[in-house]
């Protein structure tokens, strides 16, 4: 069977528009399958560090971008001596369409319901009823994706939030703030009958009277309801005696941040949220997926020219390059870290992050970033337990649910 195109990319989200626009830039031939029109502007409201997007070089697709980041963890509140910027979704959507659209990348509208595999191509079925084939496809459905095997886990934690762009009374923050973590006025420590989990508000002012309010828990296995969320929010504002005058746009955000690995042996390949690529501890995806997408391209790209290349062995080139042992070693301590997070009591929290703040700028970010070698996560994890008071030091010791697991698997594999 003759099989024109190289790859086809299931999906029109982020990370199908980085590794699409990656892969076209390199000349491969690339279509792609998305159950949406592929310019449907996007929901999701993708926030990044100024320092990642500087070192990518995309700092003009930000629509705001703040000096002055805090988070409220103790008093004073901690400063992060680092930019945060909020991606122009517009922009960034055009930024990939435009280098997508020149490479004439052909787009089928249409959902995929099941694969096929052979030994030198795949084929996805559709619910419209059109196959399409090419040597290697590429799944970028998000954190539903159907074709990407992992293991089963029963522990899923949820990210949830619950935010809202409009005009309020007063000015919920100061000028020209962005607030990353705000748990100083969390309702649990104020309310004694609050039996949730601590949540945080992330703030930002957009200027011209315009604020971006969040109410978000960070992580929770049974997941915090909007509901809860929205009462929160509202409780927080009626204490600060500020109304709510517009409302400009809500955002209703849930995801999984610690879906177990793929398996890196399967002939479809995974990218984005269908690959695992939620940072388990913090949620950040999009700066992964920005600085993974051009590697993850020239290996795809590579491999395509070795004439004796299947399609399987394509794919587990690609897997290999996406999930390096480093990255998979990172992985489980990042799901160590996740695991401990959420067990941690709310004063315990507190101090966890101050802690964790107060360590040297290239630790902290680059465990957010996730930009370290094992070695060097490794390193400010020991810093980290030197500098953390009692109370975070004897939360990090004691080994509940998964966390024993995954401390043997961690120590196993750096044996190895
Ligand atoms: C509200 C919200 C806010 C977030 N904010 C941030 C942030 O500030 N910073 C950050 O780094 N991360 C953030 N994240 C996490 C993460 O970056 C996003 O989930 C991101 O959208 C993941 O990109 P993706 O392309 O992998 O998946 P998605 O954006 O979910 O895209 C999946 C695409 O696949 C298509 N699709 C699905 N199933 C099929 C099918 N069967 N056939 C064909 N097409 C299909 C969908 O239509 C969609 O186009 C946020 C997540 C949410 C939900």
């Amino acid at each position: 069977m003759n099989v024109p195109t190289d790859v086809l990319v299931i999906g029109a989200g982020p990370a199908a528009f980085a590794i699409s626009s990656e892969l076209c830039k390199r000349g491969v031939t690339v279509q792609g399958l998305a159950s949406t029109d592929p310019t449907r502007p996007w929901n999701n409201t993708y926030g990044i560090w100024g320092f990642e997007v500087d070192k990518l070089r995309l700092s003009h697709l930000l629509s705001h971008r703040w000096s002055n980041c805090n988070s409220h963890f103790r008093i004073p509140a901690t400063k992060h001596r680092a930019d945060y910027g909020l991606f122009d979704k517009h922009l960034l959507q055009s930024h990939w369409l435009s280098l997508i659209d020149s490479a004439n990348m052909v787009w089928h509208q249409g959902t995929a319901v099941s694969l096929e595999h052979f030994e030198n191509y795949s084929s996805v079925n559709t619910k419209e009823g059109f196959h399409l084939s090419a040597r290697l496809i590429i799944e970028a459905t998000g954190h539903q994706s159907r074709f990407i095997s992992r293991p089963i886990s029963k522990n899923i934690a949820y990210q949830t939030a619950y935010g809202m762009v409009g005009r309020f009374s007063k000015s919920p923050i100061n000028p020209g703030q962005f607030t990353l973590m705000d748990y100083y006025n969390s309702g649990s420590r104020f309310d004694s009958d609050d039996n949730y989990p601590p949540t945080f508000l992330y703030e930002m002012d957009f200027g011209e009277g315009i604020y971006f309010l969040e109410e978000t828990s960070l992580a929770f296995t049974n997941p915090v309801t909007y509901d809860v969320l929205q009462r929160k929010l509202q409780t927080k504002l009626n204490r600060k005696e500020i109304s709510i005058l517009e409302v400009y746009h809500e955002e209703f955000c849930a995801f999984p941040m610690n879906l177990p690995l793929p398996y890196l042996n399967q002939q479809v390949v995974g990218f984005g949220a269908a690959a695992s690529m939620v940072h388990p501890a913090s949620g950040y995806t999009i700066g992964n997926i920005l600085r993974s997408a051009p590697l993850l391209a020239q290996s795809i790209s590579d491999n395509l020219m070795k004439s004796n290349c299947s399609s399987s062995q394509l794919a587990c080139e690609a897997w290999t390059t996406l999930w390096s042992q480093n990255s998979i070693q990172c992985h489980r301590i990042f799901q160590f870290g996740l695991e401990k997070l959420m067990r941690f009591s709310e004063p315990q929290l507190l101090d966890f992050f101050d802690t964790f703040f107060s360590l040297p700028l290239p630790q902290w970010s680059g465990f957010l970033t996730n930009t370290l070698t094992i070695g060097q996560l490794s390193g400010a994890m020991i810093n980290l337990f030197l500098k953390a008071p009692w109370s975070v030091r004897k939360g990090l010791m004691e080994f509940r649910g998964q966390e024993t697991e995954l401390m043997l698997k961690i120590l196993l594999n750096s044996m190895k």
